[in-house]
């Protein structure tokens, strides 16, 4: 058998955000779940992008992503404007406020895989509408392991949906609130019992700078985040988690309890690097090299 042309497959948004901190407010800077999370896989692993930009597009953002070596086949470049979003931080930066969403040419995406993306055997389904979310993994050929993730808007308005697609996946993250305001249980753990009962073999809760929860049906997974002496923004955090992990496990070739639990740690490990400067600044500039000196630090943390 011949080797994919990727390994990976992301799908997700792709925005032009204007973000409001405490401290500082940026325009127009590239965002978006799957900018983010392809920026932290190709550390790891040859990644696609499958989204859709407006004839706006900065081509400075399209080179940011080539330079990361991340493969565009599966971008589409559509007549009008690219997705834009807004968001203000308030004074400890851990609740956040929209300001607007123009959706422009994301209104009407279609996400369509490349033929050479089909055969990927890692897919991340990153937060879009869940109906496209299924779309696009009826387009794949029997995935070895796929991740989706979600945001509250698509619990609200959109839930059946929502299951049909987690129904067909291998695991599932959302965050502490998404994950109770799906269950309406308060409870993480009660939550995660009935996530698994969902479908999927894996339930990944993120806490934010509190680290993540792994539960499968037999065990819990805890992770730590690496402590951080001051950061700049954590748009797309999540995203940058989802995707290194993803990207790791990828590189990994494995899908086993054992080998998410390592990829998590290296997901962590890059989103620490993705929040300390906006957008895509610091991952652009990141190597391999750091993550794996960030890594070893973080475990002599861990160590008991
Ligand atoms: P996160 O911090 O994980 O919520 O991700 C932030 C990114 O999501 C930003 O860069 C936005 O461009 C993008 N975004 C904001 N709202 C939406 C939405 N409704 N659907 C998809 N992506 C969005």
């Amino acid at each position: 058998m011949t080797k994919p042309a990727v390994d990976l497959t992301i799908v997700g948004s792709i925005g032009i955000d204007t973000i409001e901190t405490p401290a500082e407010k940026r325009e127009e800077i590239l965002g978006g779940s799957v900018s983010y999370a392809c920026a932290a896989a190709s550390f790891f692993t040859h990644t696609g992008m499958v989204g859709v930009v407006g004839s706006d597009f900065p081509q400075e953002f399209r080179e940011t992503w080539s330079n990361m070596s991340i493969d565009l086949e599966g971008l589409q470049t559509v007549e009008g404007k690219t997705f834009r979003w807004g968001g203000v931080y308030h004074e400890n930066m851990d609740h956040r406020d929209t300001l607007f969403t123009d959706l422009g040419v994301f209104e009407s995406f279609s996400p369509e895989l490349p033929e050479d993306y089909r055969e990927a055997p890692y897919l991340f389904l990153g937060n879009i509408h869940p109906a496209l979310q299924l779309h696009v993994l009826e387009q794949t050929r029997n995935p070895r392991f796929v991740l989706i993730d979600t945001m509250d808007l698509w619990i609200n308005i959109a839930k059946d949906d929502l299951a049909k697609v987690i129904a067909k996946c291998h695991m599932l993250t959302l965050n502490e609130s998404e994950a109770r305001l799906y269950t309406g249980k308060h409870s993480l753990i009660e939550a995660a019992k009935q996530l698994l009962e969902t479908g999927p073999e894996y339930v990944l809760i993120k806490k934010g700078g509190n680290g993540s929860m792994l539960f499968t049906r037999e065990d819990i997974f805890l992770l730590h985040a690496y402590p951080l002496d001051g950061f700049k923004d954590p748009t797309g955090a999540g995203d940058t988690f989802a995707g290194g992990l993803m990207g790791a496990l990828a590189a990994s070739g494995k899908s086993d309890k054992e080998a998410i639990r390592q990829a998590m740690v290296y997901g962590s490990i890059v989103a620490s690097f993705g929040v300390e400067e906006f957008s895509l600044d610091r991952l652009k500039q990141l190597d391999r090299d750091e993550i794996e000196i960030r890594l070893a630090e973080f475990k002599e943390m861990c160590r008991i």
